[in-house]
């Protein structure tokens, strides 16, 4: 059942998503923001963000609560709900959602990205009780404990470099024989003594009956197996975006994120993505971020040719 109305939704309330919801209402328009769980998506669960302009260190989940306040200063309303498809009616869209719906002259897809599974044994059992993708969430369950990081990019370094805090070792297992972390973090876990690192190696089973034990390894050169004893083991080996509920709607790529031109516009009247969601994407908050503003921008002008008063 659709409840209300507005100008513009926003389905993501991660940094895109904080960002165009700041210039939908600040532009006076009536603005939506829907998002399914913490507000930040992906930054909620960052340590320390060092990247963003103009701000030297900044806790991720501090920096999305700051985007929100100042969204909401100028009038953002906010639904914590997951969108679960959207339709296009004559002249506007469709939102259905796990609560109500709602309708929009324009919408703006900032949905991002979720990480993903290694895929093998024991990792959706001990999900939980040992097994995280979340090292700043959980690594301090594991103080003075041996851990494993799997995976080479930023996400493994700054996580493990997190994991490494608490724990008496981290061993990250990479499949490749050098990290694709950017050089700064990859100079920061080479230099910090709790840090190990296995080469061209993959996980092949996460192992233990109650909470985890250790991991299987296989060297993907030699193909020798061997056990690694850890007490808990962080998953960082990419992402996918979330567009499952966009299937069938709006064309995407072969990874299956979203196509849109300069403007951040879709094919289709009034929609737009901005964010790790869209194609080609630099997958950071600044770019997201900037991504949002030309959508927001865009949906305003949208807005004003095709509602006029
Ligand atoms: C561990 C880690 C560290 C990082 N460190 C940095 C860094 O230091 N600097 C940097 O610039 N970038 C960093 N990044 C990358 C950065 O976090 C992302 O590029 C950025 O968060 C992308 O923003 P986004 O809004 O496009 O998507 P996301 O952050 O993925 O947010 C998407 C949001 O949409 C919500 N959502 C998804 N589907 C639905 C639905 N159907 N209905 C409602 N809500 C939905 C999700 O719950 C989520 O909150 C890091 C990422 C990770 C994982």
């Amino acid at each position: 059942m659709v409840t209300r109305e507005y100008d513009i939704a926003i389905i993501g309330g991660g940094p895109a998503g904080l960002a165009a919801g700041l210039y939908a209402a600040r532009a006076r328009r009536r603005a939506l923001l829907i998002e399914k769980g913490v507000l930040g998506g992906q930054i909620s669960l960052t340590e320390l963000v060092e990247n963003y302009p103009g701000i030297p260190s900044i806790n991720g989940f501090d920096l999305a609560q700051a985007m929100h306040k100042q969204a909401e200063s100028y009038g953002l309303e906010t639904e914590y709900v997951e969108v679960t498809g959207i339709e296009r009616g004559n002249t506007k869209w469709l939102m259905r959602t796990t609560g109500d719906g709602f309708r929009a002259k324009a919408v703006i897809i900032t949905a991002g990205a979720d990480y993903n599974r290694l895929g093998v044994p024991g990792e959706e059992r001990l999900t939980g009780r040992g097994v995280s993708y979340c090292a700043t969430c959980d690594a301090a369950f594991f103080k003075g404990q041996e851990v494993a990081v799997v995976g080479g990019g930023d996400a493994a370094m700054d996580e493990g470099l997190f994991a490494a805090r608490f724990a008496s070792k981290v061993t990250v297992i990479h499949r490749r024989d050098q990290l694709r972390a950017g050089r700064i973090l990859q100079e920061r876990a080479f230099a910090n003594p709790a840090m190990n690192f296995v080469w061209n190696t993959v996980v092949t089973e996460v192992l233990g009956d109650e909470q985890v034990s250790g991991v299987r390894l296989r060297n993907a050169i030699t193909g020798e197996e061997s056990t690694l004893p850890v007490a808990a083991v962080f998953v960082f080996i990419g992402q996918h975006p979330n567009t499952d509920f966009l299937k069938g709607l709006v064309p995407m790529d072969a990874g299956h994120h979203i196509l849109v031109d300069d403007w951040m516009a879709t094919e289709l009247p009034g929609l737009y993505a901005a964010g790790d969601v869209r194609q080609n994407s630099a997958r950071q908050v600044a770019t997201s971020v900037g991504d949002a503003v030309t959508a927001a921008i865009a949906a305003d002008h949208y807005i004003s040719d095709s509602f006029p008063d």
